[in-house]
């Protein structure tokens, strides 16, 4: 997909959801069809989330390079910094001082006058950070509803999370669904539900809230792909009523909003209706299988393929943040837990954020893929990011866990 496409859709786009932006985006548009060589900015990428990584920063800024294309021969600004202008190529070097700042290149030569405008995010307070989420819970609910233990923390799979907690600080993000079934293929039928889970826990849910979070991931398991066309109602129904059930049995303080949802597929008109219930970031894979991105968000090629060697981007008409998960545990070997790790480390577009996720099935001895050794992945991939200086976050706190959302 070209860029001007990319640029049109977004403008159709806003336009039916009759978000008139505060700037223009449409500016863009009209500069990319109506001349043969526009003034273009090609770097940095429309929505990118910068650090001290990618510019040199000081108390008041960050100054980043922004380069791109124009007509040769025109005088180039950004932000009305002349450029350094060879052929058709411009560069500058830009400070950025705010939370988000719009660049605007500016081309002006014999065929008048064009400019070009994107926004970026500083993500002014990053430190290098890593949280921890697991998905598809339900099993570890139905083992304490039904065993009736005096502690959750008798159920062995909290006990290890606890265990991790205390010797690493990590906190867990736990996304739970509305049900429990043991999904042999043929076998769908639920046998818990949220509503069979006792509130005498509440106690220690508030205790231990500091470093253990449920969030909503979908009503069921099974079938595949819950969400990947559903209407944005279907969705905000199931996160409702599994927000209000966590409510109901652990407490407002043990509850995170949602920030992966199942198979990490959802339609953009749900992305609104998401932030407006907290959401203020997404995680996915990113991973294109064959020629088609997918656990995507249904974003198009090019962002996928953006977020896919990115920590974060963010969807300005939405105020989502997406982010890239950086490893799947339960689909890495042990031994290959670092080797996943360190190339990410080693690049500064991956290095600042490390995501780490699994699933929860394959920690339970009777589900048909169990993996032994789950617990030592995980732990060796937080005794990386934790031998690393990676501090323990979670991603709804703040900007992806580090400073505020709007510094
Ligand atoms: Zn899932």
């Amino acid at each position: 997909m070209s860029h001007s496409n990319i640029t049109r859709r977004n403008v159709l786009k806003a336009a039916a959801a009759g978000a008139v932006g505060s700037w223009g985006m449409g500016v863009r548009a009209t500069m990319a069809t109506d001349t043969s060589s526009p003034v273009k900015i090609l770097e940095p990428f429309h929505g990118a989330v910068l650090n001290h990584r990618h510019g040199k920063q000081t108390t008041d800024g960050l100054t980043i390079g922004v380069s791109g294309e124009a007509r040769p021969g025109d005088r180039v600004t950004v932000n009305g910094v002349p450029c350094r202008v060879e052929g058709k190529r411009f560069d500058a070097d830009v400070v950025l001082r705010e939370h988000e700042t719009d660049l605007v290149a500016v081309a002006e030569g014999t065929d008048g006058r064009q400019e070009d405008r994107i926004r970026v995010v500083w993500d002014r307070y990053s430190v290098p950070r890593y949280r921890f989420s697991i998905d598809d819970n339900s099993f570890f609910l139905r083992d304490i509803a039904q065993k009736n233990y005096a502690s959750l923390f008798d159920c062995f799979y909290l006990k290890m999370l606890r265990d991790l907690n205390k010797k690493y600080g990590v906190k867990f993000t736990v996304n739970i669904f509305y049900t429990a079934a043991d999904d042999a293929k043929f076998a769908t039928a639920a046998d818990f539900k949220l509503p069979q889970f006792p509130d005498r826990y509440k106690g220690e849910w508030r205790d231990n809230a500091h470093w253990l979070r449920l969030a909503f991931h979908a009503h069921d398991n099974l079938p595949d792909r819950p969400y990947e066309f559903a209407t944005p109602e279907k969705l905000i129904a199931d996160l409702d009523l599994v927000t209000a059930e966590i409510h109901r049995f652990a407490g407002e303080e043990a509850y995170a909003p949602p920030t992966v949802i199942h198979f990490g597929l959802t339609p953009h008109s749900a992305f609104k209706p998401l932030y407006n219930h907290g959401v203020r970031a997404l995680s996915g894979y990113f991973v294109k299988y064959g020629s088609k991105w997918d656990v995507n968000y249904r974003w198009d090629d090019v962002h996928s393929e953006y977020v896919s060697r990115h920590n974060a981007w963010r969807d300005f008409q939405s105020g989502i943040v997406f982010s890239r998960i950086s490893i799947v545990c339960n689909t890495v070997l042990l031994d290959h837990i670092a080797a996943t790790l360190e190339p990410l480390a080693k690049d500064p577009n991956t290095a600042e954020i490390m995501d780490l996720f699994t699933h929860e099935q394959y920690f339970w001895p009777f589900y048909m893929n169990y993996l032994p050794d789950h617990p030592q992945r995980i732990e060796t991939a937080i005794r990386w990011v934790t031998e690393r200086g990676y501090k323990p976050v979670f991603f709804h706190e703040g900007f992806l866990g580090g400073g505020p959302m709007t510094a």
